[in-house]
């Protein structure tokens, strides 16, 4: 392993607020410090936005919505397409950023990159094919139009453990759309986010276009800064991407006036291994699946359920591929798994593995804390985990993977299902009746048949039961922000 010096924060990274298309300090002056978790270093120092602020950047896109919403959707598209190929040529910039503030390992940064940039991209595509239609009513004595408008200006808050990706899987959709943005970006992991409203804004700008349109307010205290903005009337959405807790706090927050939501909250992800699975295929998709971003993932494997006659074998195969892991800074070439985000998240993790050691479970590898600086925790696998312990019925949010058996599908679909979450499930079988049976009868919004990776900007992003309510990316990411008229003619 070759350690790497930490890059620093370029200084040509704007900290401030941007509001109405001007980079502004709080109006309170205050500023707020942002953390390598690899280190526990401060890196930056942020403008900490306050409630007026807050209200500041809604009034900015509000008043920028008359203009973008007249502007034609060829140009807002245009202007998509332009950031895209700006995120993508500064790739290393994001993810160093991505790396420096969220501490993943600098190849995951760049996946993030490609994987932020690419929403952009898409909805680029999408911003001209907002359609409607127009018919015969049945009765055939008159004519409805249905038509899609934008919903007008929306706040998205996003979470911190994918700072670009979160953003851009809102801000494009809402742009593309005609609607105006407030991003209130997660305090641990801003800079990425400034970097990001900074390429939109100069795209704008030179193009003569409403710079309002992006305004962000990076905030030490997000509940006073949103709670004002949830009962102003010029706020016609928000999008929410966090935990289930915040999110259920928000959803009554927006109930005031009726706000349009979208909710992108926990998930307690089943990851299914039949007996019929190819154990090796299984485990590479088991090594996306739970350890991206050290299993700080709201689509994380949560739970491993094995069929108790291939549970030994997978085992040892993922505690072998576990071995293979390299834990430290982001940084560092070859590092394969980075820190957690910070010391509470470590706590947390080890509280979960406790509690599971507790229960019974066997702590297969790791199950320990690295002697690193940073807030890091080791890989770990724990066998025998019951179906009460903390570790099968929470988010654990770490890189734990705890394996529990079933014995036949039937109790394999009670077990995937019985959490209040609904996120995505995964499954590995060659059985293609199975697989579609699966598809029909797991509770979640997305399933993974035999691979680990869902996410991509092209396909409906989202959860249903506690993990949420709204699709993002598709097709449908895009109708997330716009309202539907029907005209009787
Ligand atoms: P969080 O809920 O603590 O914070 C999310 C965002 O909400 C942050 O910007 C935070 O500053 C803000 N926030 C916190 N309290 C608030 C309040 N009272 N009012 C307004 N805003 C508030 O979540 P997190 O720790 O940043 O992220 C981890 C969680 O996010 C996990 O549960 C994970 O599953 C979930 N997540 C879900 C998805 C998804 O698409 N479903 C994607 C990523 C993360």
């Amino acid at each position: 392993m070759v350690p790497v010096e930490l890059a620093p924060v370029p200084p040509s990274l704007r900290t401030d607020l941007l509001i109405g298309g001007t980079w502004r300090p709080s109006g309170s002056g205050r500023t707020f410090e942002v953390l390598d978790p690899a280190s526990g270093a401060p890196i930056a120092e942020v403008a900490d936005a306050s409630p007026e602020d807050g209200t500041a950047a809604l009034a900015a896109a509000h008043d920028a919505w008359p203009a973008w919403r007249a502007t034609p959707p060829r140009v807002r598209s245009e202007v998509l397409r332009e950031v895209w190929e700006r995120i993508t040529a500064r790739t290393e910039e994001f993810a160093a950023l991505i790396t420096a503030e969220g501490g993943k390992p600098l190849s995951e940064a760049r996946a993030e990159t490609a994987y932020g940039a690419e929403f952009v991209r898409w909805f680029s595509e999408q911003a001209v094919r907002i359609t409607g239609t127009v018919r015969t009513a049945p009765g055939g004595a008159n004519r409805q139009m249905v038509l899609h408008r934008p919903v007008g200006p929306a706040l998205l808050i996003t979470p911190w453990n994918f700072p670009l990706a979160m953003a851009t899987r809102k801000a494009a959709p809402a742009l593309a759309a005609g609607c105006p943005v407030v991003i209130k970006p997660a305090g641990y992991t801003p800079l990425t986010t400034l970097l990001f409203a900074e390429v939109v804004r100069e795209v704008l700008a030179e193009r003569d276009l409403p710079t309002g349109v992006i305004n962000v307010v990076p905030t030490s205290e997000p509940a006073a800064l949103t709670e004002p903005l949830l009962t102003d009337p010029r706020l016609r959405k928000l999008s929410f991407t966090g935990s289930t807790e915040v999110g259920r706090g928000l959803l009554r927050g927006a109930a005031r006036q009726v706000l349009r939501t979208s909710m992108e909250l926990g998930g307690n992800a089943p990851f299914l291994v039949f007996e019929d699975a190819d154990l090796d295929d299984a485990v590479t998709g088991a090594m996306v699946a739970k350890m991206r971003n050290s299993g700080q993932t709201c689509v994380a494997a949560n739970r491993f359920l094995v069929h108790a006659s291939v549970a030994e074998a997978f085992a040892e195969k993922l505690a072998a591929a576990f071995d293979e892991l390299v834990v430290g800074p982001g940084w560092h070439e070859g590092t394969t798994v980075g820190p957690l985000i910070r010391p509470s998240a470590v706590d947390s993790v080890d509280a979960v593995v406790a509690d599971a050691v507790d229960r019974g479970a066997r702590v297969v590898r790791g199950g320990t804390r690295p002697d690193l600086a940073g807030y890091f925790y080791t890989p770990t696998v724990l066998r025998g985990v019951p179906a009460d312990a903390r570790a099968s019925t929470e988010e654990i949010f770490g890189p734990v993977a705890p394996i529990v058996t079933f014995a036949d599908e039937d109790e394999a679909l009670r077990l995937a299902n019985a959490t209040p979450f609904g996120l995505v499930a995964y499954a590995y079988t060659r059985d293609v009746g199975r697989a579609f049976r699966l598809a029909e009868q797991v509770e979640a919004g997305m399933l993974g048949l035999n691979r680990g990776l869902v996410s991509d900007p092209s396909a409906p992003f989202g959860g249903i039961k506690a993990s949420g309510l709204g699709r993002e990316g598709g097709e449908q990411g895009i109708e997330e922000y716009l309202d539907t008229t029907y005209v009787a003619i």
